[in-house]
């Protein structure tokens, strides 16, 4: 029976798909399609896992008994007896079958997508012996996953990423699939990139979380918050996701899949038209050229900004290099090879690098979510904190940009700064990581140097800011956050999170106002830059550089190709002094 989950629309779109349910501890394993003609290999691989398994099994209990410790441990041995047990399981061998042979899933994803189903009706088992069985099937299956790590499937070189096209589908008419999961980390999401999901709903997250961004970046519908989305979508439902409405519509009704088939053809049609002014100058009505950069979380992004027609990156988000790696952070060679890869790839246009900015919702790894063992951590050591923490790590961080910028036009932008302290120690290590290379023998290249202002200590204070850094770049989602209390992956208070709020506003124009008067560089790199709501306003507030995912910049364009400056900056002034910004913004 159709109903209706209710979420917070973060990327724009319809997807109509199968459900697949995830649970986040089960979301690195390697999510692709197999040809029909290697099902029965991917079988065999299986198996042979089970078989391993159930070795491993027997010999424990052969030593519990050459100890005759079955008798002093007579838990144990019954435990490994349900475990023996389970991998013999009918339901969970047939399940996964039918995913490898119907669906074409690879053998991981089989697995777990057939555990979620049957961990779900342990849930719902009365009986509390047998509801704890579940945690027994899950190590059972985590023991399989662990022995197939070993042993990659043999068609598929690197299956965590992009295999889906390699293993093209032989039944063409399969439906796509959607991910629904309570929560994914930006880095789980961006494990998702060029993944077989035509779309993404999770029980958690605000608008502007990362994973919210990440989502937006992969430019496919998505929906977050959804609350109880996981638990009432079943493994299989038909889903529609409208990302434009934050709506997830199980189980649809013809009427409805006819409704929404429209809906999605005609966003396909306005994408295309919006394709066309790709090589449009972005200059408004008035003559004033209007800077549209491109915000990118991996060198390899640089290819869809090119493609969208920006002029340069105003975020790269360094952190996604560093996250997901178990805690083992990227050498200098490594982050190096990222930067001049990313420099190298926007051909010569300027590539603005921001340095690390992990902790609160970007937590380095799924393991160590961040606020496991801290009480606030979008108040914590996060972003330019954590670097000035950890000098060496810093250090490296930033010989890597220093030697990048010898390969193209690279700026460096310095996240969360608040304190003239901080501000001293940052450029203390820029220069000491300058002298480390010097006294290396080793090339680097000039860098101008930004800072964000996303805390409302520094909206307040630019012109210190001013005296030392060449450029400013406005984090809006963390300005809205930090300026109204508001937590920004908390779906509880989204509807707190006030991007025209007067107090915002006021940051966002003064920060504006006083870098113009000095001459000096000024860009907005949240997501109110990429928000086509936002355009007239931000425009009358005289900002000329916006940086946003690359999906979000034609749209952004059009807007800009309408507008008269001239005759937004009244109104903008207007909006700036209303007891309720919002009801001007339709004006
Ligand atoms: C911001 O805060 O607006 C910003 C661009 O940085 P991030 O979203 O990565 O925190
Ligand atoms: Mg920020």
């Amino acid at each position: 029976m159709t109903f209706v989950v209710h979420g917070l629309a973060v990327s724009r779109g319809v997807a109509i798909g199968r459900a697949v349910i995830v649970s986040s501890s089960r979301l690195d394993v390697a999510h692709y399609f197999v040809p029909a003609d290697q099902g029965l290999a991917e079988i065999e691989r299986l198996r042979a896992a089970r078989n391993a398994v159930a070795e491993e099994i027997g010999r424990v209990q052969q030593g519990l008994h050459e100890l005759g410790s079955n008798d002093a441990h007579p838990e144990l041995a019954a435990l490994l007896d349900v475990h023996l047990m389970l991998l013999q399981d009918e339901q969970l061998i047939n399940g996964v079958k039918h995913w490898i042979l119907e669906r074409h899933y690879n053998a991981e994803w089989a697995l777990t997508a057939q555990l979620e189903i049957i961990a779900r009706q342990f849930d719902e088992m009365e009986d509390p012996y047998l509801r704890e069985r579940k945690a027994d099937l899950e190590q059972v299956v985590e023991r399989m996953l662990r022995v197939m790590r070993g042993v990659a499937s043999p068609m598929v070189a690197s299956p965590a990423k992009g295999a889906g096209q390699q293993a093209p589908l032989d039944a063409a008419d399969d439906a796509p699939l959607v991910l629904i999961a309570h929560d994914l980390s930006p880095a789980d999401m961006l494990q998702f990139k060029q993944s077989v999901f035509a779309g993404f709903v999770t029980d958690v997250g605000g608008k502007t979380s990362h994973t919210a961004i990440v989502a937006r970046s992969m430019d496919i519908p998505a929906v977050v918050g959804a609350r109880s989305a996981s638990h009432v979508i079943r493994q299989d439902d038909w889903v529609i996701i409208d990302g434009d409405a934050g709506v997830v519509v199980v189980d649809p009704s013809p009427v409805l899949l006819a409704e929404y088939g429209a809906k999605q053809r005609q966003g396909e049609v306005e994408r295309e038209r919006l394709s066309r002014l790709k090589n449009t100058p972005a200059v408004t009505l008035d003559g004033q050229k209007i800077e549209l950069l491109a915000n990118i979380e991996q060198p390899e992004d640089a290819v869809g900004a090119l493609k969208a027609g920006a002029v340069g990156v105003g975020l790269f988000r360094s952190e996604f290099l560093f996250m997901g790696r178990d805690g083992k952070l990227p050498d200098e060679e490594e982050q190096y090879q990222a930067y001049r890869r990313a420099a190298e790839g926007m051909q010569g246009l300027p590539v603005t690098i921001r340095t690390v900015d992990v902790g609160a919702d970007k937590p380095l790894d799924r393991t160590a979510r961040a606020g496991d063992d801290h009480l606030n951590p979008a108040l914590g050591l996060r972003a330019i904190r954590w670097s000035l923490a950890e000098p060496a790590m810093f250090l490296v961080q930033l010989r890597a940009i220093l030697r990048a910028a010898a390969h193209g036009s690279v700026n460096l932008l310095i996240p969360m700064l608040a304190h003239a302290g901080e501000i001293r120690q940052t450029l203390a290590l820029v220069n000491k990581a300058r002298e480390q290379l010097d006294a290396r023998g080793v090339v680097f290249g000039p860098l101008r140097l930004g800072a964000m202002i996303e805390v409302p200590a520094a909206a307040l204070t630019v012109p210190l800011f001013l005296r030392h850094f060449d450029f400013l770049s406005i984090g809006t989602n963390d300005l809205i956050q930090y300026t109204l209390a508001i937590d920004r992956a908390d779906e509880s208070v989204s509807h707190l999170y006030d991007p025209v709020h007067p107090a915002v506003l006021q940051l966002i124009a003064n920060t504006i106002a006083q870098c113009q008067a000095l001459n000096k560089g000024v860009s907005v790199c949240g997501e109110m830059a990429g928000d086509v709501a936002m355009t007239r306003l931000l425009l009358g507030l005289g900002l000329r550089s916006f940086s946003m995912h690359p999906s979000q910049i034609l749209a952004v364009k059009q807007q800009i190709l309408r507008c008269d400056t001239t005759r937004l900056q009244a109104w903008a002034q207007s909006v700036l002094i209303a007891d309720d910004p919002a009801a001007l913004m339709t004006d």
